[in-house]
């Protein structure tokens, strides 16, 4: 239902006499609307006015005074708050893309805002007093903390890659196996990024096994680079062979070409140490012998939405003077943000204390169920008898691509519909409408004919009390 539906409806519930409408004018001369262009403005109020007017003229409806300024009221109200907003993320999927991936910890926060409010030292060095590298401030602590010679930063993943291609296999040929022709989520299609960089795909081996040879025979005058991309979002399972980063490096200096590695998620830690599994790093693909890596900020990594290439200086410098890296760079807020995530890294021993994302990867089961424990008399009397509410163990995912196969073990609380089987759907469908329009809208996911709050990435606690016991289901 539209806003103007919306009004609509009130305007004929509360409407008994039907006479001819006033015109725009009029009614912006009345007091009460008139109140409202001193606190909104006259061309928005003009236009909320201007809108519900036609809307009455099309349904033929009369205009009831008091109704008809409620109805700019609340056409305004609903034109003026923010479209983009927080959401409480209970899907038990920690990197959600759609829900904005990695949450950012105070410290990038801040940073954000210092640079935001005025001026700052973007692309000046204050040491020597001259004009500066936006990427100066980054780049030590990503050499730092991953053992690159040289590191540079653009918009996101995709775009890395897009500008590593173009910049060092324009006009030629991209050795990829069979097996890594990806898709991610979002139209990012290795295939197509491979046309727009103007690199011209060259497929090896097989979907299921891809051999050296299968890179050295196809390997010619026309080659550009060697290229492997992660297998983010899904596995090849069974009678498979593809070819480790270190052999396939040595094969690329051996034929005198870069060797380039899409990383997608990247951790910059082990995460082994905080009870995880194992995902590759770029650590570990530079002493592979990658030439390049590319990973994004807002993935394992925990920052801000960015696409990271670190690797030999040589290539870095190329890849900064292709006029395509000015057209993807990163803002101020994005670098201030970036900046304050990798410091964060200096300190693996609290990292997962600083870093919300790690933060939620890393609670126990145990840990979640205690706060499942505590909600649950909370969630009972919001649904009423409506929905029996109980609380269960469910899996979650690290989400974005990383370990697409791992699970993590959660606690969530579950919604199953106390009616007929045949309304089951639509007493879902209605409950989760009910979250999606609470004031911090609250996002679950629906399994075996019950609603799912996973309660994984709840930090804030309180607020969702608070706001549940101010709006008890209506549905
Ligand atoms: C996620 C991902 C990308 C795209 O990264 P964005 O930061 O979302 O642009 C590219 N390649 C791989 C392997 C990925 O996992």
């Amino acid at each position: 239902m539209t806003s103007t539906h919306r009004q609509l409806d009130q305007l004929m519930t509360h409407t008994d006499t039907r006479r001819s409408l006033p015109s725009v004018d009029q009614i912006l001369a009345w007091p009460l609307v008139r109140g409202m262009q001193a606190h909104h403005g006259q061309p928005l109020v003009k236009q909320a006015v201007s809108d519900l007017l036609s809307a009455l003229r099309q349904n033929n409806l009369p205009c009831h005074p008091d109704t008809f300024a409620a109805s700019v009221e609340t056409y305004l109200h609903e034109l003026l708050s923010p479209s983009l907003r927080k959401v409480f993320n209970l899907t038990g999927t920690v990197l959600h893309t759609n829900l904005g991936r990695a949450p950012l910890p105070e410290e990038a926060i801040q940073a954000m805002c210092d640079v935001a409010r005025g001026a700052s030292n973007l692309e000046f060095d204050l040491h020597k007093g001259k004009r500066g590298d936006r990427d100066s401030h980054i780049e030590d602590w990503l050499c730092r903390l991953t053992g690159a010679e040289a590191a540079t930063v653009v918009n996101n993943n995709a775009a890395a890659v897009l500008l590593a291609l173009n910049t060092l296999a324009k006009g030629k040929e991209v050795l990829v196996s069979r097996g890594e022709l990806v898709e991610i989520g979002g139209s990012f299609r290795v295939p197509d990024i491979m046309l727009r960089a103007q690199c011209k795909l060259r497929e090896v081996g097989t979907t299921n096994r891809t051999h050296l040879r299968d890179y050295t025979e196809a390997a010619g005058s026309r080659t550009g680079l060697l290229m492997t991309i992660h297998a983010s979002n899904y596995v090849i399972q069974g009678f498979t062979a593809s070819v480790p980063e270190a052999q396939l490096a040595e094969a690329a200096r051996t034929l005198g070409l870069p060797y380039v590695i899409d990383l997608g998620s990247g951790s910059l830690v082990d995460l082994r140490r905080f009870g995880l599994p194992y995902e590759p790093t770029p650590m570990d693909s530079l002493k592979n012998g990658a030439d390049l890596v590319t990973f994004s900020g807002d993935k394992l990594l925990g920052g801000p939405q960015a696409g990271i290439i670190v690797g030999r200086r040589e290539l870095i410098e190329r890849i900064k003077k292709n006029p395509l890296k000015r057209a993807l760079r990163c803002d101020k807020l994005t670098l201030a943000a970036l900046e304050a995530v990798l410091k964060l890294y200096a300190d693996p021993d609290r990292l997962a204390e600083k870093l919300p994302s790690l933060r939620w990867l890393s609670r126990t089961q145990e840990h979640i169920a205690a706060q499942a424990q505590r909600l649950l008399p909370v969630f009972e009397s919001w649904a009423g008898s409506r929905f029996a509410v109980s609380s269960l163990p469910s899996m979650g995912q690290i989400g974005s691509g990383a370990l697409p196969i791992e699970q993590l073990h959660s606690q969530a609380l579950a919604f199953a519909p106390q009616c007929s089987k045949r309304e089951i759907n639509r007493s879902l469908q209605a409950l989760q409408r009910s979250l999606r329009t609470l004031p911090i809208p609250v996002i679950g996911r629906v399994s075996d004919n019950r609603l799912l709050l996973d309660l994984r990435c709840l930090d804030q606690e309180a607020e969702l009390v608070e706001q549940l016991q101010r709006h008890p289901l209506q549905c």
